[in-house]
């Protein structure tokens, strides 16, 4: 195609969408986005409760997941790092960084949101919202059919992301419909359910704990932060970074179990702590022993659960009663049976596989000149910037194969 005049056209204006179209306009070009809303990047006025925590300085493998972690790893290095922050620089975003955690130095998402529109649309690339398209097809070149309109390009990019608060199969079908096949997409970042019936005493309370993910009784993974108890289970940027994991072991139908530490804070050990602040305290009754080291309501349902009355004496509990209540303090176990879903989740694992595209691109091994990038692939990171940095990151090296073709 080199000297033709070579046309793009990105499904989806969101966090890929827009990166890809800025990178691959060039004045031999034409970049066309359609989206199915008034705006693009409706999303990310969302993100990061409004202010778009939109990287992370530590992007490194271990804060994603995928089913091709190997593949994954290929891009997720210091060189398209620079890529990210070069990009945002040269879009005229100025970042605050904390804990490792970028943010536009305004605090507002919309900053990031109009930087990419406007940017976009001073180099001349095409954004048409409103769209409903009905299909797609290929004979050499795409054709993409709206109710309003028939378009033609050389290279189609999917953007569409997955079902995570109110998406869409779009993408998911069209990329079958040129023979891709796609991971079943499960809700990610999310909060979990149980079914205990002291859920009701403990909704409310907000707590720095240690978390720990068992599958199948086997341990898994650890996080750490504050957890929300909720009416319905456990919620919470820790409950967030374990979610992935946990909703493939329940799809998988196996045996989910989350145990919480609520006193993460006592290093040494826990009987001693407990018997010395007995002594300190002049033998008080165990719920007085307990208040002070977590949230009363935890007391009092950590002493229903272990059958033991609040007035009771700490040197008249059994050692059986002390071990049952240091296991709740430090093992809370709770059994997950579901999450809140598509509609609470941030994001989704599952979508399009890695091994049927190009990494380095995002062309897809299965069509000629078609490009899958974003959410609609099978990668989801942690809370914190990671799964706008793979959007900006498979947008951008999208955008930098099709802006080279000519
Ligand atoms: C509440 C919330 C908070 C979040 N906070 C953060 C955060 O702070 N940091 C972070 O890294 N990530 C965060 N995320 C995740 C992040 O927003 C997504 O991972 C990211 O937006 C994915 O980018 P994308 O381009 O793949 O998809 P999107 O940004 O979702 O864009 C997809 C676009 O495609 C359009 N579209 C869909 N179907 C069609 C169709 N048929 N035709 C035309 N257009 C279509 C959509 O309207 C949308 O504009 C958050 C997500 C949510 C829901």
């Amino acid at each position: 195609m080199v000297g033709d005049f070579m046309k793009t056209i990105i499904i989806g204006g969101g966090a890929s969408g827009l990166a890809c179209a800025i990178k691959a306009k060039n004045k031999n070009n034409e970049i066309i986005i359609l989206e199915k809303e008034s705006k693009c990047g409706k999303k990310i006025l969302v993100t990061g409760n409004g202010k778009c925590n939109y990287f992370n300085d530590d992007f490194t493998i271990d804060h994603y997941n995928s089913n091709n972690k190997d593949i994954l790893n290929e891009v997720i290095n210091e060189d398209n790092k620079k890529l990210v922050l070069d990009f945002f620089d040269s879009i005229g975003i100025i970042p605050k960084i904390k804990d490792n955690y970028y943010y536009p130095v305004t605090n507002q998402a919309i900053t990031i949101r109009e930087a990419l529109v406007n940017y976009a649309l001073k180099i001349g690339v095409k954004i048409i919202t409103d769209v409903n398209i009905v299909d797609i097809n290929y004979n050499g070149k795409y054709e993409i059919i709206t109710t309003d309109n028939t378009y033609t390009s050389d290279n189609l990019v999917l953007a569409t992301s997955l079902l995570a608060m109110k998406g869409n199969e779009f993408g998911m079908n069209i990329a079958r419909k040129f023979n891709h096949s796609v991971i079943e997409p499960l809700p990610a970042l999310v909060q979990l359910k149980g079914n205990e019936k002291y859920f009701k005493e403990w909704a409310g309370i907000r707590t720095d704990v240690n978390v720990s993910l068992y599958i199948n009784d086997n341990y898994i993974k650890n996080s750490e932060g504050e957890i929300q108890l909720t009416d319905y289970g456990i919620s919470g940027i820790c409950i967030f970074q374990l979610s992935s994991l946990v909703n493939k072991a329940l799809y998988d139908n196996k045996k989910v179990n989350i145990k919480i530490n609520f006193i993460p804070w006592i290093n040494n050990n826990i009987k001693e702590f407990l018997s010395d602040r007995n002594n300190k305290l002049n033998n008080p009754n165990i719920s007085d022993l307990l208040d002070g080291m977590i949230n009363y309501k935890l007391v009092n349902l950590i002493l229903d659960l272990s059958n033991i009355s609040r007035d009771k004496k700490y040197n008249e509990l059994t050692n059986n009663d002390i071990n049952n209540i240091i296991n709740y303090l430090t093992n809370f176990d709770i059994k997950i049976i579901d999450s809140m879903g598509f509609d609470k989740a941030q994001v989704c694992s599952g979508g399009i596989p890695l091994n049927e595209i190009n990494i380095n691109n995002m062309s897809s091994y299965k069509n000629n000149n078609l490009y899958i990038i974003g959410e609609l692939l099978d990668v989801d990171g942690e809370c914190g910037g990671y799964n706008l940095g793979f959007a900006w990151v498979s947008g951008l090296l999208a955008g930098i194969d099709i802006n080279d073709k000519n």
